[in-house]
């Protein structure tokens, strides 16, 4: 096919071509003497993006479910009782290794397309007056139902009750895209993968670990080995990983912070909120409704859009991908069939966006659901023409570090980091 395609998968998202490029290098010694120089500036910096002062990173060579193994494994010990809501398909595989690594949990069941039932967890953690519950695992977003919950609203609950239970959090479609303050909300174990908000190839599972999860994993007691917190701050300590690591996942990761960091993280969030309100408002136009109920929880990095009765959301993926070369996310479980999903996290903008709105609504009318065309193309349109920024001069990016002539001695100017997106 010609042409580009369109991945609009809420994971993995578009690696920005700054990233593939630094990404593009002939391996490494990882043991050589400069090796530190790489990986430590990263571990540091990647604290940034979850907004803590005091946890430590921890990078594994793995998927995002690789960082909710080392979160349970290194904190607990078999037969621990963990407090968990299930409310869509992410939150249902955590619970799911929960149990197969051998803890009890309480599972708060909500319905798909709510947010966490902050009020039920409330209950449970009152009641809880023996303080059994040794963690509370939260999702902060669903990516299964494009559904965001309030991670204060939990920590004020176990604040309130006084309960002193590990805050697990995934925030694997969140971090990088939706605020998230790991220090001011108390999480104590703060979760993400590389393939979403932070723009990068699957291959690498973030966790940030506070103080007090750190202090437990000296005495837990749920087998672990790859996972072990142990080893790798041990030889995080100075610079190196106690195995392998990815080079080219390490280059592209410390291009993707810089990233962030230069476009500001209040204005990505602020721009993953403006993209996402633009796509409801496609929504709205087409006459859909939304899988999230309710304005509360309406994701900011996917929108899950329920196809009418009659029509199969898979049906809408295969032509879109098909014909137009576009990939939208599939219903997941229960969900199968009953919508699509667009994703909107990571390197996206209003145009790229648009090609995702017309490739869906082509598609839905390719299998007969009755959408007006253009209507959401429209919709989406005039919200991001009335709310774009004023029009300021544009700046030539700079030049790629590799491709400036070395400086001539006493040359002026000064060095440019990176070039454009
Ligand atoms: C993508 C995702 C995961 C992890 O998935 P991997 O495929 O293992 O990286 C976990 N939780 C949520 C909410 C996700 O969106």
């Amino acid at each position: 096919m010609a042409g580009r395609n369109f991945l609009f998968v809420p994971g993995p998202t578009n690696v920005p071509d700054r990233v593939l490029r630094a990404m593009h290098r002939a391996m490494e010694d990882h043991r050589s003497s400069d090796f530190p120089a790489l990986a430590a500036p990263v571990l540091e910096n990647l604290k940034k993006i979850f907004k803590t002062k005091s946890g430590h990173a921890v990078v594994f060579p793995s998927s995002g479910t690789g960082a909710w193994e080392a979160s349970l494994s290194n904190t607990l010990s078999p037969g621990n009782k963990v407090l968990a809501s299930r409310f869509g398909m992410f939150s249902h595989l955590w619970i799911d290794m929960a149990q197969r690594l051998g803890l009890q949990v309480e599972v708060i069941d909500a319905e798909w397309g709510e947010g966490a039932p902050i009020e039920r967890y409330r209950e449970a953690l009152v009641a809880d007056r023996s303080h059994a519950f040794k963690a509370v695992l939260f999702t902060h977003n669903e990516t299964a139902t494009g559904v965001t919950s309030d991670v204060a609203a939990i920590r004020r609950v176990l604040n309130d009750a006084g309960h002193p239970a590990l805050l697990m959090v995934d925030g694997v479609s969140s971090i990088g895209s939706i605020d998230f303050r790991m220090d001011e909300w108390g999480v104590d174990l703060a979760i993400t993968g590389s393939q979403k908000g932070l723009m990068l190839p699957a291959g690498l599972g973030i966790v940030c670990a506070s103080q007090k999860a750190l202090a437990l994993s000296e005495s837990a007691k749920l087998p672990r080995a790859f996972f072990d917190f142990g080893d790798m701050l041990k030889a995080n300590t100075t610079g190196y990983f106690p195995y392998t690591p990815s080079l080219p996942l390490l280059y592209g990761l410390r291009e993707s912070i810089d990233m962030l960091m230069e476009e500001g993280l209040e204005n990505v969030f602020a721009r993953h909120h403006r993209l996402a309100q633009g796509t409801r408002l496609a929504i709205q136009a087409w006459q859909l409704e939304l899988c999230a109920r309710s304005p509360q929880w309406y994701s900011n990095t996917v929108s899950a859009i329920m196809v009418p009765p009659g029509f199969n959301g898979a049906e809408v993926i295969d032509v879109a991908y098909r014909r137009y070369n576009l990939s939208l996310g599939a219903g997941l479980a229960r969900m199968a069939g009953r919508l699509f999903r667009i994703g909107h996290l990571g390197d996206v903008n209003e145009l790229m966006l648009m090609g995702a709105i017309a490739g869906a609504e082509m598609a839905m009318r390719d299998v007969g659901i009755k959408v007006t065309p253009g209507s959401g193309v429209a919709a989406a349109g005039e919200y991001w023409r009335s709310t774009a920024a004023p029009l300021a001069r544009r700046e030539l990016p700079p030049r790629a570090p590799d491709s400036q002539p070395a400086p001539s001695p006493g040359a002026k100017g000064k060095a440019t980091a990176g070039a454009g997106r």
